[in-house]
């Protein structure tokens, strides 16, 4: 009996005219998480992709490996069955010959997008159903509240046989949405921040400074650890290492002290601003999140947006701390994000940072230096990786 994956849409399911292209992007996305996976033929049509295995694999980490592919919102396993009630009543007995006997009331639904097939679907279920009565002493049918769903798909290519749907990943598929520049440090934060935005369709291009000597190889080790990790729900994507210690003992050496983390995070913004347009990025993603440390307050935020040039994105303003952990749990980045090396930001920390930054006196300070040379060393210096989905 031959065993079949179906991927369900999410949201791009409810799109217009536009679907095609959405679907286009899941159907790319899909071949590339199952390129190493074995050899499968997919092809996409009435809101479902069908991934049909062309040789013997493993299954069940196929389907695991999809369930972290944005844009599908369940995963079904089915068994393919000939268009004709005989082939489908024989698959539906011989592939439900284990669930069944374990559950005490089931339902049979029907779907048949096959308008020519003789049976319509009521007669399909009165069919399939009656026949599974009549096999399983245990069975009784509820129509309402069924412990089993047994589901019968007529479709353009073949009959399906379903088993048990499992929720997937939702949101949008990864590229739908342009792509965006996430400012990646080794923390719990940004790599939770890239994967929400992910989720919303967005490719990651990331970029992360560093400023050795003051952090080391292993703190960049980290940083390119965590964006491997990522390309689970994100894919494939870049990572822009970019060398900032000039940049920060500048700033440390010309301006005020207080002055110092706020300054630091416009220069940031810039340098990322300049690599992400070059990258054909449409925005700038962080994990700031409000008033959890001295600059992620609203004035600060808003002198580091006045940075920006692209709009900056982010998604975990309003999320607990709390909140944010539960999410690199489950992502599985919390372990490597807490691994205690130093992060560029925490290098030359003032002692006493202002928390209500005012712009006026920010940018005052900031012409002080000469940025335009530094910032134009730091881009030529940028060391360009990629996180390769595996
Ligand atoms: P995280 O857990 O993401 O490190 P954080 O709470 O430590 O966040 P900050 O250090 O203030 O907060 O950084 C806020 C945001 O700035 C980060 O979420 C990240 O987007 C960006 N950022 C901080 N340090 C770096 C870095 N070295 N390279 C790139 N982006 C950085
Ligand atoms: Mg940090």
């Amino acid at each position: 009996m031959k065993e079949i994956i179906l991927l369900k849409y999410g949201e791009i399911a409810l799109k217009g005219l536009n679907k095609q292209s959405f679907e286009s992007v899941l159907l790319k996305n899909v071949r590339h998480r199952l390129r190493l996976l074995g050899r499968f033929e997919t092809r996409a049509a009435q809101s479902t992709i069908v991934v049909e295995p062309l040789e013997e694999c493993d299954l069940d980490l196929v389907e695991e490996r999809l369930s972290h592919v944005f844009g599908i919102s369940a995963i079904t396993r089915a068994a393919v069955a000939q268009k004709e009630m005989g082939d489908i009543a024989r698959v539906a007995l011989e592939y439900l010959a284990d669930s069944l006997p374990l559950v005490s009331t089931f339902k049979v639904e029907a779907k048949r997008s096959d308008k020519t097939f003789p049976l319509k679907t009521p007669q399909i279920c009165e069919e399939i159903g009656g026949l599974l009565l009549e096999r399983f002493d245990n069975l009784s049918v509820d129509l309402h509240d069924p412990e089993y769903r047994v589901v019968v798909e007529v479709r353009d290519f073949g009959a399906y046989v379903h088993g048990v749907a499992h929720k997937a990943a939702g949101g949008m598929p990864v590229g739908s949405s342009g792509m965006g520049m996430l400012m990646l440090s080794g923390g719990i934060d940004s790599p939770v921040a890239g994967y929400m935005m992910a989720k919303r369709g967005v490719q990651l291009c990331c970029i992360h400074f560093e400023s050795p000597p003051y952090t080391s190889e292993r703190a960049k080790l980290k940083v390119l650890t965590l964006a491997d990790k990522m390309t689970e729900y994100c894919n494939t994507f870049e990572v822009h290492v970019v060398p900032f210690t000039r940049i920060q003992e500048e700033i440390k050496r010309g301006c005020k002290e207080e002055y110092f983390t706020v300054i630091m995070r416009r220069v940031m913004m810039m340098v990322a601003n300049r690599v992400a347009k070059a990258r054909g990025c449409g925005a700038i993603i962080t994990g700031e999140s409000l008033a959890q440390v001295a600059s992620q307050t609203m004035q600060a935020i808003g002198c580091t947006d006045a940075a920006s040039e692209l709009p900056v994105l982010r998604p975990l303003i309003g999320m607990d701390k709390l909140e944010i952990v539960d999410i690199a749990r489950k992502i599985d980045t919390f372990e490597t994000s807490i691994l205690p090396y130093e992060d560029c930001c925490t290098v030359f920390t003032p002692r006493h940072p202002k928390t209500r930054p005012v712009l006026e006196q920010i940018v005052r300070e900031e012409e002080k230096l000469d940025l335009e040379p530094l910032i134009e060393e730091a881009v030529s210096g940028t060391e360009k990786l990629v996180a390769i989905l595996r």
